[in-house]
């Protein structure tokens, strides 16, 4: 722990008696580490692991997809601006209600030949061939034994058989997915891994017609007790591209994609308790802790497992167990250790037990003591229905100076040439879903001549717009338009991004350099926007840029025969 954080704990301390920190710079310099050492490899974050909005906002805006075990982790995505094809759901036992929703959310992966069925049975109701991916249980383990029972995916034969034997009219099979393992930290036997999945892969690309994408699913595992030695990622990296090389020429246009859970937030993440209580029983001294088990599950049930299995470490128990000392307790107390103590909780169970016999600094009741490897895992496993105690809050901890690490973009004036790429970004419901009506829709080019005539025929100093790039590529609209009379000098700003530009960081940069521009070169003194209530994303984008929501208004739109509300948010010019 640095000072930074330190301070960070000091402060929330104050507050709460018990409570999660995720540092933001550790996320970044995890994703970092990731894109140095696998700069060809597409990233899905899964979200169960910690959903914190923030920590999503965060890593979405690094340019990671989402790995979604859940509908409600699809919406989740969805919600913080993910387009579609950025979310990838697969998960075993998804209801008929679950496919119904995510069908035009997300990319589905069929968990088995039921699944398949059921998928079928929907997109023909819906008179459309949708791609799916099949979740695939290959006849290969991480140790190279051959194929396993398993609750997950469908047999790799028997997969094989349904894609080739074309029973299914209304879907097409664009991808493959396999998870078979968490936390490891052998580079060997992950480069394995990845080999058997390339040649796995190729098994299916000539069945599919090419396969869109091949998702390894996660492995990358992290350090969490001291003797444990990190994952060598330099070599890993090395491996991949060396079997990647020969299948990348053969099918260029595959996307291979790889998970990451714990490795992006488990060490971001601090669990801080509070002493409550020492007392001394028959020669022990006891800290009692707030909210520990039911906090924090999984120190205790460590402790537990250690009790009962001192020598045999149970397998396959993850993400509840994973070995021995992987929690660090430490105090935010200078000094020496002073004397031994058993840490334990305030629940009425003498299971939630996290430390024996401890050396530690001397602890008063109000002291904090903080837990490590709390980023992942941890707050969304808590029994908090136990005990009725208040749940702890869970803080981000923003990485200074930068609070949105976006992708960089710059505001261009229209031109008349821009036209032919309108129809690319706007002809999308999902994108009308959030302007007002009237847009055509399909969206021609001739449309976006006369839009762009529009703007550069404008009286003067009455609209300004630009078009948004990334790159040399043309993403997205922003514009500010004056009102009359006495509102002559306030303006209303609107935006959108093409669909593959959602999630990255590019709205909020746009709205930034607009804001900065408008207050600085024209005589408006505010702005304002409505987004829709619903869209959280854009609500967001403007929070962000230091947009001060004014208020809801009520049934303020209909769209779609739907009356929505909307949300009034400014920006004023500060003298
Ligand atoms: C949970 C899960 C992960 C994340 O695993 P980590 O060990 O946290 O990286 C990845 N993929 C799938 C399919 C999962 O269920």
């Amino acid at each position: 722990m640095d000072q930074i954080l330190r301070d960070a704990i000091g402060e929330l301390a104050r507050e709460h008696d018990s409570f999660y920190l995720y540092d933001e710079r550790s996320v970044l310099e995890q994703i970092r580490r990731l894109r140095k050492h696998f700069p060809k490899i597409d990233f899905l974050y899964s979200i169960k692991c910690n959903p914190h909005p923030q920590v999503l906002e965060s890593i979405f805006a690094q340019g990671f997809g989402a790995d979604a075990a859940s509908l409600g982790e699809v919406l989740l995505a969805q919600r913080l601006g993910l387009p579609w094809d950025r979310i990838y759901y697969s998960a075993p036992g998804k209801t008929p209600a679950d496919l119904r929703e995510a069908i035009r959310r997300a990319i589905l992966i069929a968990d088995s030949a039921g699944e398949v069925r059921r998928l079928q049975s929907i997109a023909e109701e819906m008179g459309e061939v949708v791609s799916v991916g099949i979740r695939v249980n290959p006849d290969f383990t991480f140790r190279g034994e051959g194929g396993q029972p398993s609750k997950f995916g469908i047999d790799e034969a028997a997969a094989l058989e349904l894609v080739r034997n074309g029973r299914y009219p209304s879907l097409r099979f664009t991808g493959i997915h396999v998870h078979l393992k968490s936390q490891e930290l052998d580079a060997g036997t992950l480069s394995r891994y990845y080999g058997r999945m390339l040649r796995l892969a190729e098994r299916f690309q000539e069945l599919c017609g090419g396969l869109e994408y091949v998702n390894m699913g996660s492995g990358i595992g992290i350090p969490y007790s001291p003797g444990e030695a990190p994952l060598d990622l330099d070599r890993l990296g090395a491996a991949l591209e060396e079997c990647l090389s020969p299948f990348r020429d053969r099918y260029p246009s595959t996307r291979i994609i790889i998970e990451a859970g714990r490795f992006l937030t488990c060490q971001s993440g601090y669990y801080i308790t509070t002493v409550l209580d020492r007392k001394q029983s028959c020669g022990r001294t006891y800290l009692v802790l707030k909210n520990t088990l039911n906090g924090f599950l999984r120190p205790s049930l460590a402790k537990l497992v250690e009790r009962y299995s001192p020598e045999r470490h149970p397998a396959g128990t993850e993400p509840l167990f994973t070995g021995k000392n992987a929690f660090g307790i430490l105090s935010l107390r200078e000094g020496e250790p002073v004397e031994q103590v058993t840490l334990v909780g305030n629940l009425c169970t003498a299971a939630d037990v996290i430390g024996e016999d401890l050396p530690m600094p001397r602890l008063e009741p109000g002291d904090p003591v903080v837990l490590t490897h709390a980023g992942s895992y941890a707050a969304v496993l808590s029994p908090m229905q136990f005990s009725s105690q208040n749940r702890p809050v869970e803080r981000f901890l923003p990485a200074q100076g930068q609070t949105s690490p976006g992708e960089s973009c710059t505001l261009r004036p229209w031109r008349p040439e821009l036209a032919g790429a309108l129809p690319r970004l706007i002809s999308s419901k999902r994108v009308l879903a959030g302007l007002r009506d009237g847009i055509p829709y399909p969206y021609t080019e001739e449309d976006g001549r006369e839009f762009i005539r529009g703007i550069l025929e404008a009286e003067p100093e009455t609209v300004w717009s630009w078009a948004i790039f990334t790159g040399e590529e043309l993403c997205g609209c922003i514009s500010v338009f004056r009102q009359g009379n006495i509102h002559r000098q306030t303006g209303e700003l609107g935006y959108y991004l093409g669909e593959p530009y959602w999630g990255r960081g590019i709205a909020t940069a746009a709205v930034g350099e607009a804001c900065r521009r408008i207050f600085g070169e024209t005589d408006l003194l505010r702005i304002f926007a409505e987004p829709f209530a619903g869209n959280t994303a854009s609500c967001r984008v403007l929070e962000k840029n230091g947009f001060l929501l004014e208020g809801t208004l009520r049934k303020n739109a209909v769209k779609d025969g739907k009356a929505l509300d909307m949300k009034l948010y400014s920006l004023v010019k500060e003298p």
